[in-house]
């Protein structure tokens, strides 16, 4: 039995907080977890900033809803699930990625969630447990499923490490160099290759 378990921003759709940033022009909005590697702290900065600016849920994904995913990622994720079940793990949340889902055909999503008042207004978020990627890995390898898992980041590392076999995907040279013992492509035809490659079924 073999499960493919993908990260979603930067391999499927873009970096939604940048996106976001760069179609609203709010130039704060461009840090990541690279800038602050406190994702509480993070967060708590972006919330303050969609507050100054007046954005909540509904203006957001208005703005979401005109994103696409990247060039490929429709056609890659459709020729993956006609061969592996395919489960996509996210530090995103549902409420944000729900319009990118539609566009990709709504494969089985495992993120966080927000909280978000009667008016709209993102009060908080709820992270669904610590080091949620992993762990969903191991708990699939419980079920007894060999996992193949691609990701393109930091956030992404432990999950490879530990599935049975890790891909990195379009990742940043500083992640390929800090993680040599990954594999990494940089296009759809690769990362299928690779899939094929280290499936035991193909
Ligand atoms: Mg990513």
């Amino acid at each position: 039995m073999e499960l493919a378990c993908l990260d979603l921003e930067g391999v499927l759709i873009p970096e939604i907080w940048i996106a976001f940033a760069e179609k609203t022009g709010i130039e704060e909005l461009k840090a990541t977890t690279r800038d602050i590697p406190d994702y509480d702290v993070l967060m708590q900065q972006r919330l303050r900033l969609l507050d100054q600016h007046g954005y909540g849920l509904p203006e957001i994904q208005e703005v979401i809803g005109t994103l696409d995913p990247l060039p490929g990622a429709r056609e890659f994720i459709d020729w993956l699930r006609e061969r592996f079940q395919v489960v996509i793990l996210s530090d995103t949340f549902y409420e944000f990625a729900m319009p990118l889902m539609a566009k990709l055909g709504h494969p089985t999503l495992l993120c966080h969630k927000l909280e978000v008042d009667d008016k709209g207004r993102i009060t908080d978020y709820l992270l669904r447990q610590k080091d949620p990627k992993r762990q969903s890995v191991r708990a699939f390898q419980l079920l007894n499923y060999r996992v193949i898992a691609a990701g393109d980041s930091y956030n992404d590392t432990t999950m490879l490490k530990q599935a049975e076999a890790g891909i990195l995907f379009h990742a940043p040279q500083n992640v390929i160099d800090e993680f040599p013992q990954f594999p990494a492509v940089h296009n759809y035809d690769d990362l299928r290759e690779k899939f094929l490659e280290l499936s035991e079924r193909y």
